[in-house]
């Protein structure tokens, strides 16, 4: 039984893991301040001896004794770390530096949720981790992307001087249920649209491509890389390797709801990568992982999640993240 702190806990990904490290009988600190998600992601868990949920902004420092931190404090979609860009750059620098000093005050090992986007819009294909990436410095991603290489530098240097015990996992596009219904991704953004017969919104041609990893198969891969006993330090890629042009996903979505919806297209927003897939060797070889779940199961997954909640619950993200 290990003491663990999940930093945006409440969040999509932060939720289910929070979930799987209290069935497994782990002492579980969930820590958000709730930008991108509601107390109900977590409300389940609320009753648990062994959960507990604190309200609070990594980008300030907190005390607390813990043996393992997993660092998913961020917002995600680009409509929502676009919101307020400075905000978005100092939780993923300041809230680095105030995880990695907990860290290191209490002796805990520490894995950072990097992301695919450190690539940029890649030159290289499939993307591997010794690839540099192509992220354009004073773009509108560049908050989230140069937020999170620096927190990966950040990472490392606590590493190398102060020997602190960390994991990066660099996570590419992850669904599944509990995603914000309005967070303005892909995937929300089409099943929404298709269970409503609503308009289906492909941005640009369609023909960009992605690479979807279920949520159950994701979690696991980094519970596994925060566990790996080989001082294996990453930073490793976890995703699925199935690559699809957003107008196939748009299809299947539409095949998998029998929705009338119909595709129109919207201009691409500016920066926004032209191809994706993980080049997950390095995860086969150290996790013995690889994803299971294929799209079209997690999608209809997903789609069951969607139908059953009422989206009058849920809200652009509050004009507070100041
Ligand atoms: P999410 O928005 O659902 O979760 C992020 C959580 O962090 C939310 O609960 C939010 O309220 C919280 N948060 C934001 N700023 C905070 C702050 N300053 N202090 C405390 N809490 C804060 O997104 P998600 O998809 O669950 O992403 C979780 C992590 O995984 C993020 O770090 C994200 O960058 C990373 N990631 C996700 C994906 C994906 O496809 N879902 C891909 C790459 C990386
Ligand atoms: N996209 C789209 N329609 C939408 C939302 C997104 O065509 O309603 C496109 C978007 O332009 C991008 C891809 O889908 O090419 C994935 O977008 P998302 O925001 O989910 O993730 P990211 O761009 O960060 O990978």
């Amino acid at each position: 039984m290990q003491r663990i702190l999940v930093t945006g806990g409440a969040g999509f990904l932060g939720s289910f893991m929070c979930e799987r490290l209290v069935a497994e009988g782990h002492d579980v600190i969930c820590l958000d301040n709730f930008f991108t998600s509601q107390k109900t992601n977590v409300a389940h868990l609320l009753g648990k001896p062994n959960f507990e949920l604190i309200r609070h902004d990594i980008t300030l420092p907190i005390f607390l004794e813990v043996d393992q931190v997993y660092n998913m404090g961020c917002p995600a979609a680009p409509g929502h770390y676009q919101y307020n860009p400075i905000k978005t750059m100092k939780t993923s620098v300041m809230g680095a530096i105030n995880m990695l000093g907990l860290a290191k005050r209490c002796g805990a090992r520490i894995l950072q949720a990097s992301t695919s986007e450190v690539y940029g819009d890649p030159e290289e294909h499939p993307q591997t981790e010794s690839y540099r990436g192509n992220v354009n410095p004073i773009g509108p991603r560049a908050c989230y992307d140069e937020g999170k290489r620096a927190a990966e530098t950040l990472f490392m240097d606590y590493h190398r001087m102060n020997k602190v015990d960390v994991r990066i996992v660099r996570i590419f596009n992850t669904y599944g249920p509990r995603m914000h219904p309005y967070d303005g991704r892909v995937v929300s953004n089409f099943i929404r649209q298709a269970l409503q017969n609503e308009d289906i919104t492909i941005f640009g041609d369609g023909q960009q491509t992605r690479s979807f990893c279920f949520r159950d198969d994701l979690v696991d891969a980094i519970i596994r890389m925060m566990n790996n006993t080989e001082g294996f330090v990453g930073p490793v890629n976890i995703g699925n390797q199935g690559e699809f042009t957003i107008r196939e996903l748009a299809e299947l979505v539409i095949e998998l709801t029998g929705s009338k919806s119909k595709l129109i297209q919207q201009p691409l927003p500016a920066d926004d990568p032209t191809r994706r897939k993980p080049d997950i060797t390095l995860a086969t070889k150290h996790l013995g992982w690889t994803p299971t779940t294929p799209l079209r199961d997690g999608l209809a997954k997903t789609i069951e999640w969607f139908q059953s909640i009422d989206l009058n619950d849920y809200r652009p993200p509050t004009p507070n993240y100041v």
